[in-house]
Formats: C-alpha cells, sequence, structure tokens
C-alpha cells in the first residue's frame, strides 16, 4: 500500500487516540460534534467506499494468513450509533469471516461463571474479525453505575467492596495482553455522544413508527444518569487505555464522521497487522508439475481376471403388469451363470 495512504490514516486517527497513562475527563477533552477541518460529508461517502473495500482486501489476507485474529470491542451511550457503525464499515467484508456478539444483560447462566466468561467464549478465531457490540467494558460502567447488578453476580466476599473497580480494570488489561501476546489485537472504540444529540436521536425514535422499536424506557432512565456515566467513561478510558489495547474515542455527534473513523482506526489496525496471502513453497509447488517420463511411476500390473463377467443383459421389451411394477419385479434382471 502506498505510504502516503497510510501516513493520512495515522493522521487523521490521531486525535482520536487515549494517550496510554492520561487522565481523562470526556466532557472537556473530547468534543462529539469534532470533525476533521478538511472534510465534508461528501467527501465521507467517499472516503467510506475506499475504506471499506481496503477493509475487504485486508480481512480476505487476515483470514488466509490464519495466525492472527481482530477483536472491535464497540461501546457507546444509547443512541450512540454502534448498530449503525457495524453496519457501514463492515458492509464490504466476507461475512464469512466476521462474527458480532452482542451483550445485554447476563443471564442466568452468564452470572454463575467468573464476569469475563461470556466474553470469551465470543472471542473471534485466527483469521477472523469478532465484534463485540457492547463488551466486557459493560463490568465497569452499568455494573458500576447501577450497582445492583454487581450484587447479582453471585461474588464472594472478597472480590467485591472496596477496590473492585481498580482490581477489574487491572484484569481487563492483563486479559487483553494475554490476547494481544497470543496474535489477537484488541480495537476498543467508545462512540462519544453528547446529550443533546441523544435527545434528538431519541425523539426520533419515539416519532418514527419504523424506529419505535429502538426506544424503551429503560433508555430515558439512563439518561437520567447521564453524569454518572460520564464520569464511569472518564475512569475506564483513563485506567485502561494501554499501548497493547489502547482507546479511541470517535465524535459520534455526525454519524457519516463516526464511521469513517471507526473505519480508519480499523484499517489502521490492519495495515499494521500487515497480513499475507501465504505463498505456496517450491516443495509443494514441484509435487504438482507434470513428472518426466523416466521418473513416472510404472503402474502396477493388476492381472485379469481369469473367469470375466458376463455383459449386463438388456431387460426384455414385453409391458409390465401393474402387480410386477408394483413389486419393482419389472426391473428385475434375471442373473445368468457365467460361461466356464
Ligand atoms: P441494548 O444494547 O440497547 O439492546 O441494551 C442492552 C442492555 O443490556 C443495556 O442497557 C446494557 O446496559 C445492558 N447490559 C449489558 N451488559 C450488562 C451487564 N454486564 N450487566 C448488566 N446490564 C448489562
Ligand atoms: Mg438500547
Amino acid at each position: 500500500m502506498a505510504d502516503e495512504r497510510v501516513e493520512r490514516i495515522a493522521e487523521f486517527i490521531k486525535p482520536l487516540r487515549v494517550k496510554p497513562g492520561s487522565k481523562v475527563n470526556l466532557g472537556k477533552d473530547f468534543d462529539p460534534g469534532y470533525k476533521a477541518d478538511y472534510l465534508k460529508k461528501k467527501d465521507g461517502v467517499e472516503l467510506l467506499k475506499t475504506g471499506t473495500a481496503m477493509l475487504a482486501d485486508y480481512q480476505a489476507r487476515l483470514a488466509a494468513q490464519d495466525t492472527h485474529g481482530v477483536l472491535v470491542c464497540l461501546q457507546a451511550l444509547d443512541a450512540g450509533g454502534k448498530d449503525g457503525t457495524i453496519r457501514h464499515v463492515m458492509s464490504g467484508v466476507n461475512p464469512q469471516g466476521v462474527r458480532v456478539s452482542g451483550f445485554k444483560v447476563p443471564s442466568a447462566e452468564e452470572l454463575d461463571h467468573d464476569y469475563l466468561w461470556r466474553y470469551a467464549r465470543r472471542l473471534p478465531a485466527r483469521g477472523e474479525i469478532g465484534i463485540f457490540n457492547r463488551s466486557h467494558y459493560e463490568e465497569v460502567l452499568v455494573v458500576r453505575v447501577h450497582p445492583e447488578n454487581l450484587d447479582r453476580q453471585k461474588l464472594p466476599k472478597e472480590a467485591k467492596g472496596r477496590g473492585v473497580w481498580d482490581r477489574r480494570y487491572r484484569e481487563i488489561n492483563d486479559w487483553e495482553r494475554y490476547l494481544s501476546d497470543n496474535g489477537f489485537t484488541v480495537v476498543k472504540l467508545f462512540l462519544n455522544l453528547s446529550k443533546e444529540e441523544q435527545r434528538i436521536r431519541f425523539l426520533k425514535r419515539i416519532d418514527r413508527p419504523e424506529k419505535n422499536w429502538k426506544f424503551s424506557g429503560a433508555d430515558a432512565r439512563e439518561r437520567r444518569r447521564w453524569d454518572d456515566y460520564q464520569k464511569a467513561f472518564s475512569e475506564m478510558l483513563s485506567a485502561t487505555s494501554t499501548d497493547w489495547a489502547p482507546w479511541y474515542v470517535i465524535p459520534a455527534d455526525r454519524k457519516w464522521f463516526a464511521r469513517i473513523s471507526a473505519g480508519a482506526v480499523l484499517a489502521h489496525t490492519l495495515i499494521e497487522l500487515d497480513p499475507k496471502y501465504p505463498t505456496v513453497s517450491p516443495d509443494t509447488r514441484g509435487s504438482c508439475a507434470p513428472p518426466s517420463a523416466s521418473s513416472r511411476p510404472r503402474r502396477p500390473r493388476v492381472p485379469l481376471p481369469t473367469r470375466m463377467l458376463p455383459p449386463m443383459p438388456q431387460p426384455r421389451k414385453a409391458p409390465a403388469t401393474r402387480a410386477a411394477t408394483r413389486t419393482g419385479a419389472a426391473c428385475r434382471v434375471q442373473r445368468t451363470r457365467p460361461p466356464r
């Protein structure tokens, strides 16, 4: 790939990256309405098209190389645009190589296990791109904002109480480091929506019958906890943006800009991985070349049978009776003894 394009993508996503070790204050540090000055919405359509074609090519190579996998974690508040981002960014990619998993309120079976269990079960395989629509980060977001979720997790006394969130941040960082050390790159995208834009999107969901299904009473209740979520997101971004799995804060008030930004981060990840189509080794290639006359193996001689089978007798032309047809007798052929 031309270096200029690679550099442009790297430059484009730089302001979105949360510097590992920095302390984030979401409200102050990241503007949900940000867009690169040089970009207009109509450029965005073209860019997204180029980006999706590029992703399709890289994904095919990732699958063929079959050594690395990519896990994309998408987090956002309600109406942040997670579903639309997945639909648009992954539109050109072969569905066989992508696995999307959504995470909702945990089931009884999930609550019976450690909190990372259900996420570990949905990890991508080598050669795949896995997308988490909500992810293990819910365990330090909704569970933190609504501590009754922690009570439901049936934790022993020593695993909850003081220090539980710092411990979870450490465990999540360790888990992601383990994944990245073993060939699985973790890409983390937080779609950062403003409170005003969320209000506008909620109203659309209420007003338009075809969008009603997207809105629930729970969404309105969660909106009342806006400040608590902003605080939980800020702490999460500060504690879990690491060198091996950094967070990207995607400005989400303009859907088109959010989509090209998410696509650019994913493209950047794949460019860095640089998967390649495996080539056929000279040995394997040689095994398919036509053999020379001298090296051609001799076909083993099979002795001819001493008693040849008789030729297949033809069925008689006589019209089949109804009874014979019913039993299949009309098709039966009389065996003849082979000549001596
Ligand atoms: P949605 O993505 O709009 O279908 O909603 C899924 C809901 O599941 C959201 O309200 C999440 O906050 C909630 N959820 C996801 N993970 C968890 C979790 N670990 N504990 C409790 N609630 C969760
Ligand atoms: Mg929802």
